[in-house]
Protein backbone atom coordinates (compact mmCIF):
# COMPACT_ATOMS: atom_id res chain seq x y z
CA UNK A 1 0.00 0.00 0.00
CA UNK A 2 1.21 3.64 -0.43
CA UNK A 3 1.89 5.44 2.70
CA UNK A 4 2.06 9.54 1.74
CA UNK A 5 3.44 11.50 4.74
CA UNK A 6 3.35 15.07 4.88
CA UNK A 7 6.68 16.26 6.48
CA UNK A 8 6.57 19.66 8.20
CA UNK A 9 4.85 18.97 11.68
CA UNK A 10 4.10 15.19 10.73
CA UNK A 11 7.44 13.98 10.76
CA UNK A 12 9.79 17.10 11.47
CA UNK A 13 9.63 20.08 14.18
CA UNK A 14 9.50 22.83 12.05
CA UNK A 15 9.50 24.83 15.19
CA UNK A 16 12.75 23.07 16.71
CA UNK A 17 14.58 24.23 13.42
CA UNK A 18 13.13 27.70 13.90
CA UNK A 19 13.89 28.24 17.49
CA UNK A 20 18.09 27.05 16.94
CA UNK A 21 18.30 29.23 13.80
CA UNK A 22 17.18 32.18 16.11
CA UNK A 23 19.39 31.46 18.99
CA UNK A 24 22.36 31.05 16.02
CA UNK A 25 21.32 33.80 14.47
CA UNK A 26 21.57 35.77 17.98
CA UNK A 27 25.36 35.07 17.71
CA UNK A 28 25.59 36.76 14.64
CA UNK A 29 24.08 40.12 16.10
CA UNK A 30 20.50 39.05 15.16
CA UNK A 31 17.95 40.07 18.04
CA UNK A 32 15.40 38.27 18.49
CA UNK A 33 13.03 40.77 17.67
CA UNK A 34 14.86 41.55 14.21
CA UNK A 35 14.95 37.28 13.43
CA UNK A 36 11.22 37.11 14.01
CA UNK A 37 10.06 40.21 11.88
CA UNK A 38 12.25 39.16 9.16
CA UNK A 39 10.66 35.95 9.04
CA UNK A 40 7.31 36.72 8.81
CA UNK A 41 7.85 39.76 5.92
CA UNK A 42 10.28 37.15 3.55
CA UNK A 43 7.50 34.41 3.25
CA UNK A 44 6.70 34.15 -0.30
CA UNK A 45 3.57 32.86 -1.95
CA UNK A 46 4.52 29.20 -1.18
CA UNK A 47 6.35 29.87 2.58
CA UNK A 48 9.26 31.20 4.05
CA UNK A 49 12.40 32.15 2.16
CA UNK A 50 15.50 32.24 3.46
CA UNK A 51 17.57 33.98 1.04
CA UNK A 52 14.27 37.22 1.51
CA UNK A 53 15.35 36.95 5.13
CA UNK A 54 19.01 37.36 4.97
CA UNK A 55 18.26 40.15 2.24
CA UNK A 56 15.91 41.71 5.14
CA UNK A 57 18.04 41.38 7.91
CA UNK A 58 21.24 42.88 6.17
CA UNK A 59 18.62 45.97 5.04
CA UNK A 60 17.81 46.60 8.62
CA UNK A 61 21.41 46.56 10.01
CA UNK A 62 23.80 46.58 7.23
CA UNK A 63 26.94 46.19 9.31
CA UNK A 64 26.24 42.58 9.08
CA UNK A 65 27.86 40.38 6.86
CA UNK A 66 25.93 38.32 4.75
CA UNK A 67 28.28 35.19 4.33
CA UNK A 68 28.11 34.95 8.03
CA UNK A 69 24.17 34.42 7.90
CA UNK A 70 24.52 32.25 5.42
CA UNK A 71 26.91 29.72 7.44
CA UNK A 72 24.74 30.16 10.11
CA UNK A 73 22.22 29.19 8.48
CA UNK A 74 23.64 26.60 6.78
CA UNK A 75 24.74 25.13 10.45
CA UNK A 76 21.56 24.34 11.54
CA UNK A 77 20.02 23.56 8.53
CA UNK A 78 22.69 20.50 8.41
CA UNK A 79 21.93 19.41 12.10
CA UNK A 80 18.21 19.06 10.95
CA UNK A 81 18.01 15.27 11.12
CA UNK A 82 18.10 16.33 15.00
CA UNK A 83 14.55 17.93 14.39
CA UNK A 84 12.84 14.85 13.29
CA UNK A 85 10.64 13.55 15.79
CA UNK A 86 11.66 10.95 17.55
CA UNK A 87 8.92 8.70 17.40
CA UNK A 88 9.69 8.31 13.41
CA UNK A 89 12.75 6.21 12.37
CA UNK A 90 11.36 3.38 14.14
CA UNK A 91 8.07 3.91 12.14
CA UNK A 92 9.39 4.24 8.80
CA UNK A 93 11.88 1.25 9.03
CA UNK A 94 9.11 -0.84 10.33
CA UNK A 95 6.55 0.78 7.50
CA UNK A 96 9.12 0.52 4.42
CA UNK A 97 9.16 -2.98 4.58
CA UNK A 98 5.60 -3.68 3.07
CA UNK A 99 4.46 -0.70 1.81
CA UNK A 100 5.41 2.04 -0.66
CA UNK A 101 6.65 5.14 0.86
CA UNK A 102 6.27 8.39 -0.20
CA UNK A 103 6.65 12.26 0.81
CA UNK A 104 4.66 15.09 -0.19
CA UNK A 105 5.02 18.28 1.21
CA UNK A 106 4.64 21.41 0.68
CA UNK A 107 6.25 25.05 0.63
CA UNK A 108 9.52 27.08 -1.27
CA UNK A 109 11.15 24.61 -3.31
CA UNK A 110 14.71 25.26 -2.34
CA UNK A 111 14.22 25.54 1.79
CA UNK A 112 12.14 21.97 1.65
CA UNK A 113 14.40 20.41 -0.17
CA UNK A 114 17.52 21.56 2.31
CA UNK A 115 15.79 20.55 4.96
CA UNK A 116 14.32 17.20 3.97
CA UNK A 117 17.89 16.57 2.42
CA UNK A 118 19.42 17.09 5.42
CA UNK A 119 17.00 14.91 7.72
CA UNK A 120 18.55 11.98 6.55
CA UNK A 121 15.27 10.09 6.35
CA UNK A 122 15.41 10.14 2.36
CA UNK A 123 16.15 6.19 1.75
CA UNK A 124 12.69 5.63 3.41
CA UNK A 125 11.31 6.88 0.71
CA UNK A 126 10.23 5.86 -2.54
CA UNK A 127 9.57 8.70 -3.83
CA UNK A 128 9.76 12.64 -2.92
CA UNK A 129 7.54 15.54 -4.03
CA UNK A 130 7.92 18.81 -2.73
CA UNK A 131 4.78 20.63 -3.94
CA UNK A 132 3.43 24.44 -4.65
CA UNK A 133 -0.35 23.35 -4.93
CA UNK A 134 -1.27 23.67 -1.03
CA UNK A 135 -3.71 21.05 -1.18
CA UNK A 136 -1.47 18.61 -2.98
CA UNK A 137 -4.15 17.20 -4.83
CA UNK A 138 -2.93 17.45 -8.01
CA UNK A 139 0.32 15.71 -6.81
CA UNK A 140 -2.04 12.70 -5.22
CA UNK A 141 -3.53 12.76 -8.61
CA UNK A 142 0.09 11.55 -10.18
CA UNK A 143 0.61 8.88 -7.32
CA UNK A 144 -2.93 7.64 -6.83
CA UNK A 145 -5.59 5.88 -9.19
CA UNK A 146 -8.67 7.49 -8.16
CA UNK A 147 -10.09 4.39 -6.31
CA UNK A 148 -6.96 3.46 -5.06
CA UNK A 149 -6.69 2.19 -0.95
CA UNK A 150 -3.97 4.31 0.48
CA UNK A 151 -2.68 6.29 3.75
CA UNK A 152 -2.51 9.76 3.54
CA UNK A 153 -0.65 11.54 7.27
CA UNK A 154 -0.62 15.25 7.35
CA UNK A 155 -1.44 17.68 9.86
CA UNK A 156 -3.57 20.49 7.90
CA UNK A 157 -7.20 19.62 7.92
CA UNK A 158 -7.93 21.22 5.13
CA UNK A 159 -5.58 19.10 3.06
CA UNK A 160 -7.08 15.73 4.48
CA UNK A 161 -10.57 17.34 3.43
CA UNK A 162 -9.80 18.57 -0.48
CA UNK A 163 -7.66 15.08 -0.64
CA UNK A 164 -10.53 12.41 0.62
CA UNK A 165 -12.90 14.56 -1.74
CA UNK A 166 -10.74 13.28 -5.06
CA UNK A 167 -10.06 10.15 -3.19
CA UNK A 168 -12.72 8.58 -1.60
CA UNK A 169 -10.57 5.12 -0.84
CA UNK A 170 -7.85 7.15 0.55
CA UNK A 171 -7.96 6.56 4.79
CA UNK A 172 -7.29 10.40 5.88
CA UNK A 173 -4.82 10.34 9.13
CA UNK A 174 -4.79 13.79 10.69
CA UNK A 175 -1.58 13.99 12.83
CA UNK A 176 -1.78 16.66 15.59
CA UNK A 177 1.54 17.29 17.15
CA UNK A 178 0.96 19.58 20.33
CA UNK A 179 3.33 22.21 18.42
CA UNK A 180 1.74 22.00 15.32
CA UNK A 181 0.87 24.72 13.34
CA UNK A 182 -2.93 24.00 12.68
CA UNK A 183 -3.51 22.57 16.49
CA UNK A 184 -6.29 24.92 16.81
CA UNK A 185 -8.08 23.75 13.66
CA UNK A 186 -11.38 22.00 13.93
CA UNK A 187 -11.79 17.90 12.45
CA UNK A 188 -13.50 17.71 9.60
CA UNK A 189 -15.77 15.01 8.29
CA UNK A 190 -12.94 13.72 5.60
CA UNK A 191 -10.73 12.85 8.39
CA UNK A 192 -10.63 9.08 9.56
CA UNK A 193 -8.54 8.92 12.22
CA UNK A 194 -6.77 11.53 14.32
CA UNK A 195 -3.16 10.38 16.08
CA UNK A 196 -1.00 12.39 18.19
CA UNK A 197 2.46 10.61 16.74
CA UNK A 198 3.75 8.08 14.09
CA UNK A 199 2.98 4.84 16.95
CA UNK A 200 -0.65 5.82 16.69
CA UNK A 201 -0.15 5.00 12.70
CA UNK A 202 1.60 1.58 14.01
CA UNK A 203 -2.27 0.71 15.73
CA UNK A 204 -4.40 2.07 12.63
CA UNK A 205 -2.45 -0.35 10.08
CA UNK A 206 -2.73 -3.39 12.65
CA UNK A 207 -6.32 -3.14 12.00
CA UNK A 208 -5.80 -5.09 9.52
CA UNK A 209 -9.66 -5.15 7.99
CA UNK A 210 -8.74 -2.17 6.00
CA UNK A 211 -6.19 -4.08 3.84
MG1 LIG B 1 2.66 19.84 7.70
Amino acid sequence: MKIIFDFDYTLFSTKKLFENLKEEFKGSGVSDKLFSETFQKSKGAFGYNSENQFKLIIEEKPELNLKKLKIAFKKIINRADQFVYPDVLPVLRNLEKENELILLSYGEKKFQKEKIENSKILSYFNKIIITQDINKVSDLKKILKEKEVGLFVEDAPNTLYEAKKVFPNLITVRIKREEGKYIKEPDNKNIDFVIRDLEGLKKIINQKFFF
